[in-house]
């Protein structure tokens, strides 16, 4: 009786796994001490992740949380081990889940980053200052007139922070094709930030626009940090890993390219290419959705093709909200004139009427300002109707 239950205890417990089972954290950000004065957090789900160090001068930052509610927990997070206030943030790509929580820190916290990444933001659109100023609602006096370049200091391929003892190496592996990705070295305690190479069982999402990077570029950067023999590897995105996991990217990407050659050898076009790419090698790794788009993206780089580059076009549409997906970056809506659309929130939307993004809720009306592109309608400014 006794090995009957216990083998239908196995057997629930196997049927009530993910069936996806790939690398995913759990439902609540975590705030793990990794070392002496050097924390994790690790984002819910799988959203980006940040470091922060502690230092008698002050406190380091590297990323700055998903969403503006992930921001306020690490604040709160860091004050409620230290006193001192946070001096810099040191942000390792240039993508708006890394570094839009920027603003609850900064000014007075001075913000680093690559020169490819400040040359990006130099070029912002209005609406970006716009909604950059009015992220954080306890933080519109300190934004008043605030320009996001006011506090940046850049650098080219490396440069090293000291502070309070501790000692912080940005890394930057060049490549004609990295958009500013960098790698951040805590030779003292063992750990390093690897941004987007640093991924734990998740295919990662290279895509043939190159905005993050191409497989030659992550190889690259791999090949720099293995050498480091980080204790700790934490990610942009998901659980912790380690030197082992850099390694498996290496092989992982070897295999994709190797086997996108392979198709191109024999003729194949890329429709086709797309279809048959496979990396059964890793069955159980999470998101098996970008597969389709790294063989695009490998696909180009092989042929030495530059970025595929998207042309987009403005509209406007007033209308509904109707469905709401992954805390209100996916908006399902309806127009005025009866037509279904997909809209994208990025936390660069300009949104008034409501604090953020998470605030959306059914049936409500707005006004959209949004760029029409390959992928996404990607909204610009959206105004919430009373
Ligand atoms: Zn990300």
């Amino acid at each position: 009786m006794r090995r009957i239950s216990s083998r239908l205890f196995i057997v629930t417990f196997i049927l009530s796994l993910p069936f996806w089972a790939g690398a995913v954290t759990p439902e609540k950000p975590e705030f793990r001490k990794l070392a002496d004065d050097v924390y994790a957090y690790i984002g819910k789900l799988n959203d980006a992740n940040a470091i922060v160090v502690v230092t008698s001068q002050g406190v380091v930052v590297i990323d700055t949380g998903n969403n503006q509610p992930e921001t306020r927990n690490i604040l709160k997070n860091i004050q409620a081990v230290t006193k001192q206030p946070v001096r810099y943030v040191i942000i390792t790509q240039n993508h708006g889940d890394h570094f839009g929580g920027t603003p609850l820190f900064s000014p007075p916290a001075t913000v680093i980053m690559h020169e490819r990444v400040a040359k990006d933001w130099k070029s912002w659109k209005p609406h970006l200052i716009k909604s950059w100023r009015k992220r954080f609602s306890e933080r519109e006096d300190a934004l008043k007139d605030f320009h996001p370049m006011d506090t940046v200091v850049t650098f080219n391929d490396h440069m090293t922070l000291s502070l309070g003892g501790k000692v912080f190496e940005l890394i930057y592996v060049n490549d004609k094709y990295n958009p500013g990705d960098i790698g951040v070295w805590l030779p003292q305690s063992g750990v390093l930030h690897a941004g987007f190479v640093g991924y734990k069982e998740r295919h990662p999402d290279i895509r043939p626009d190159y905005s993050h990077g191409t497989t030659w570029g992550m190889l690259k950067q791999l090949e720099a940090f293995i050498p480091l023999q980080p204790k700790f590897v934490v990610p942009g995105h998901g659980p912790i890993s380690d030197t082992k996991d850099l390694q498996a990217m290496i092989d992982y990407l070897t295999i994709a390219r190797q086997r996108v050659r392979g198709m191109m050898d024999k003729g194949m076009a890329l429709d086709e290419i797309r279809k048959q790419f496979h990396m059964n090698e890793y069955k159980d790794w999470d998101r098996t959705q970008h597969l389709p788009i790294t063989a695009a993206a490998i696909y180009r780089e092989l042929r030495g093709e530059g970025p595929e580059i998207t042309p987009s076009v403005e509209k406007t549409v007033k209308g509904t909200i109707a469905k709401i997906q992954e805390e209100g970056r996916y908006l399902g809506v309806t127009s005025d004139t009866g037509q279904s659309l997909a809209l994208r929130i990025s936390n660069a939307t300009d949104i008034e009427g409501i604090a953020d993004r998470s605030h959306f809720k059914p049936g409500m009306k707005f006004t959209a300002l949004y760029e029409e592109q390959k992928q996404w309608n990607e909204v610009l400014e959206m105004k919430i109707m009373p």
